[in-house]
């Protein structure tokens, strides 16, 4: 809403005399320690080892250091409220009292023993004392998980009802500010804005829209900022990366009226509206149209969108301007950011804040904790720390002029010429061998049908074949067995001995039970992406570049920092040494192309889709030598190919094509009768099963318990003709299946599949489980097999 006629003249030229100071903002920053204090704190606080006032101290007194650094680091629009013992969407949730009725809170403040049961399930829910059989006591369930936007961190899902009501429970924001305040830091609270928050919400009855809930829940938002306002907030940050979604006319009015109210709620007080994750492409009119006294936009994901904004945004709009990586860890080029700084700065009588394009959350703490890492490597890189210096100095230069941080830019520029050079990067054969993929060899020999027949005479499986999707128990003697070896403590050899004799194990196990398609049983792996990278050309891993990716559970990307390439074998050794066990097919197990790309931290210098190609040519070496060492099944596991979905609809065709043929260019190098499987968990298929058809795997394996096999539906409607292994156990659960239940299952995919297609196992890799869960859950998984087959 502007107050002054667009048509004003603009300032010419850029007069530092007359400008207003460019800020330095974050919009959040990691919660999780240096160190990982909140992990161990949460844990040792959920175990009963300490106190809810240790937990809380800690959380103080984290929170009092990231405000010191960031003040010390030269941020001067330091947030608040940003950080969260283990979700800002459950804080949101808890905060405006959508405390579903499960979890049998009666009002009042939420106590931490509520809000943990919402996080992570409790043992002694409402009905604890009870006893129903086995199951007495259990407790409640966590509230539902899922990834926010296209990160790799997830929210708890809110949940709403038709008739929710909302009430202000918790003063958290106001706490904050005043503990920071206490401190003598000001800050700029964060809040999540209404709309995303309902937009993330699911409904607790089916067919309603929680965005109706939005006049219902707009009063408890005003109230938060009466009482920042009060509390001494000049600023309040509102984040709305919903706007960088498809949004339907409904959410952007949903918006507008929000925006309005909020910006209405307390005068005096400036709303910081950010938007991230993206381009605000047809939404452009509507955020600039919101009655607020500042914008942030994502110039990294979108640097296009900024020349759009400068020519139509009111001239009292703040802009804070997104310029450096949130989402990644590469060292900026900040000559050239500061030169579209200065051209934004110039045409601005508002001011200007320069940030990241969005919250630090999703990146490391700090680079200076990696001692270890190689230092060409460590120089091209920056870490949340390093990116607050960052902006700083683009404020400096701005501010004072490119003199006063002239020493610091000609590092920045030293350092980006060193990477654009690097032998470690560069790889000239990789190069070649990407430029000269022909399109064949992204395609098997015969059609499906024919290489089933092949197959089926080569491999001479049972109908409704049963098998595990690869990992075994990752028990405690592994762990320590690993560790043990890590640290030198065990020698290489002895280490060998002891993962042979789990491997040998785990094949007598499996052939005792009965099983037809064996797999090795992933001791050796530690990770199933980290495993890989560590044997591949081009990626780094870092000792303590810890990322949350939900409550207490983070997790360390590797960093792909230059071309890829296989040295050599990584998996034949293991699969050789399975198969020389056995006369059952034994999977050769590998993770794919796609997968591997989206769970690291990748290089900024290429396209993705080219990275992701590299990748594809080293896996499918190593399938080339499994198939040349005798390997009849290779398993491509892509469990992240769904992940990687952009945030736009418009864009999704562009990923798929090129992500579907990553795989299929890994996949492809093999003989007709060698059978190729995939694996695929947590994923839905209906918007993408022409992609996951096109991927043209002779075998899938996919989660379907949980859903009691209605992600089918997907592959009946669609006639999918490949085989298909429709998860019948629940791996996320210790809780042991009966057979009738995975008979039951077994019925259900009957009734979407033809018989021919249907293999029998688990949802997942059974890595997370205990042997004595999985013995008998897989000896009923086989009794239901074989006794489909009787009856069949
Ligand atoms: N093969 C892997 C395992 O069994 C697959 C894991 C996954 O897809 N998440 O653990
Ligand atoms: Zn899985």
């Amino acid at each position: 809403m502007c107050r002054l006629p667009l048509a004003l003249p603009q300032p010419t030229g850029y007069d530092m005399t007359e400008k207003k100071t460019v800020e330095v903002a974050t919009l959040g920053a990691p919660r999780i320690g240096r160190h990982r204090e909140l992990k161990f704190a949460l844990e040792s606080y959920w175990s009963g080892k300490s106190s809810a006032e240790d937990l809380l101290e800690t959380a103080r007194t984290l929170r009092a250091q990231r405000w010191q650094e960031q003040r010390d680091r030269g941020v001067t629009r330091i947030p608040s409220n940003d950080f969260s013992l283990y979700d800002h969407v459950l804080d949101t949730a808890v905060m405006v009292g959508a405390v579903p009725p499960a979890y049998g809170w009666q009002g009042g403040p939420v106590s931490l023993d509520t809000y943990f049961a919402m996080a992570r399930g409790s043992q002694k829910g409402p009905e604890a004392g009870c006893s129903h059989g086995s199951h007495g006591g259990h407790g409640v369930t966590a509230m539902e998980m899922t990834k926010w936007f296209d990160t790799n961190y997830h929210y708890m899902v809110p949940e709403l009802a038709v008739e929710q009501e909302f009430n202000l429970t918790s003063a958290k924001p106001v706490e904050e500010f005043l503990e920071a305040k206490a401190l003598g830091i000001h800050t700029r609270p964060v809040i999540l804005g209404p709309v995303t928050f309902l937009k993330l919400a699911k409904p607790q009855e089916d067919g309603f829209d929680p965005l109706v809930l939005l006049p219902k829940l707009l009063p408890v938002y005003e109230e938060v900022l009466q009482h920042l306002k009060e509390a001494g907030a000049d600023w309040v940050q509102i984040d709305e990366p919903a706007l960088a979604l498809d949004l339907v006319p409904n959410e952007r009015d949903a918006l507008k009226f929000a925006c309005a109210k909020l910006a209405a709620a307390a005068p005096g007080l400036k709303l910081m509206l950010a938007t991230y994750f993206g381009e605000l492409g047809d939404n452009l009119e509507t955020a600039l149209a919101l009655p607020v006294a500042g914008l942030h936009l994502d110039l990294v994901r979108a640097p296009q969108q900024l020349d759009a904004v400068l020519s139509t945004a009111c001239k009292d709009l703040v802009l804070s301007l997104g310029v450096i990586d949130g989402r990644n860890i590469w060292r900026a080029d900040l000559p050239v950011i500061l030169k579209r700084l200065e051209a934004a700065a110039s045409t601005r009588e508002a001011g200007i804040e320069v940030a990241p394009s969005c919250s630090l959350l999703h990146v490391p703490i700090d680079l200076d904790l990696e001692t270890a890492l190689d230092a060409d490597v460590k120089s091209w890189l920056a870490f949340a720390a390093q990116k607050m210096d960052e902006l700083s100095l683009l404020a400096r230069a701005l501010n004072e002029g490119r003199d006063a941080v002239a020493a610091e830019l000609a590092a920045s520029v030293e350092a980006i010429a060193a990477r654009v050079s690097s032998a470690k990067v560069h790889d000239p054969v990789v190069a070649s061998r990407v430029a000269a993929v022909t399109p064949d060899m992204a395609n098997r020999k015969r059609p499906f049908g024919k290489r089933a027949d092949l197959q089926r005479a080569k491999l001479g499986l049972p109908a409704f074949p049963t098998t595990t999707i690869g990992s075994f128990p990752q028990t405690a003697e592994v762990r320590k067995a690993r560790a043990a070896h890590a640290k030198g403590a065990m020698s290489p050899a002895d280490y060998e001995a002891f993962l042979q004799r789990e491997t040998a194990d785990a094949i007598r196990w499996q052939e005792e039970i009965g099983l037809d398609a064996l797999v090795h049983g992933e001791f050796e792996r530690n990770d199933m992406v980290q495993y890989f990278g560590e044997k591949l050309s081009g990626f780094a891993f870092t000792k303590n570049a810890w990322v949350q990716s939900y409550g207490s559970r983070y997790v360390r990307p590797p960093v792909i920092y230059g071309d890829v390439s296989r040295p050599e074998p990584m998996t034949v050794g293991w699969w050789r040494y399975a198969q020389s066990l056995t006369d059952r097919p034994v999977k050769g197990m590998l993770t794919g192309p796609v997968t591997i790309l989206n769970w690291s931290f990748v290089r900024d210098d290429l396209p993705r889709s080219q990275v992701c190609r590299q990748i594809a040519l080293a896996i499918r070496d190593e399938v080339a030598d499994l198939e040349k060492a005798g390997a009849a099944m290779i398993q491509i596991d892509e469990a992240a190919l769904r992940e990687g979905l952009p945030l736009r609809r418009s864009d999704w065709k562009t990923y798929l094509d090129w992500a579907v043929d990553c795989f299929r260019l890994t996949a492809s190098g093999v003989e007709d009768a060698t059978q190729i499987h995939t694996h695929m968990c947590y994923s839905e298929f209906n918007d993408i099963i022409d992609a996951i058809a096109a991927m043209d795997a002779d075998v899938i394996s996919i989660e379907t318990s949980r859903s009691r096999m209605e992600l089918l539906d997907a592959f009946r409607s669609y006639k999918y003709p490949n085989e298909i292994g429709p998860g019948v156990y629940d791996i996320h659960s210790p809780r042991v299946p009966e057979v009738k239940e995975m008979a039951d299952l077994l019925g259900l995919a009957r009734q979407r599949l033809a018989d021919t297609q249907i293999w029998i196992n688990p949802d997942c890799g059974l890595k997370t489980r205990k042997w004595e869960e999985v013995r008998p859950a897989l000896v009923n998984m086989v009794t239901a097999a074989r006794q489909l087959r009787a009856a069949a």
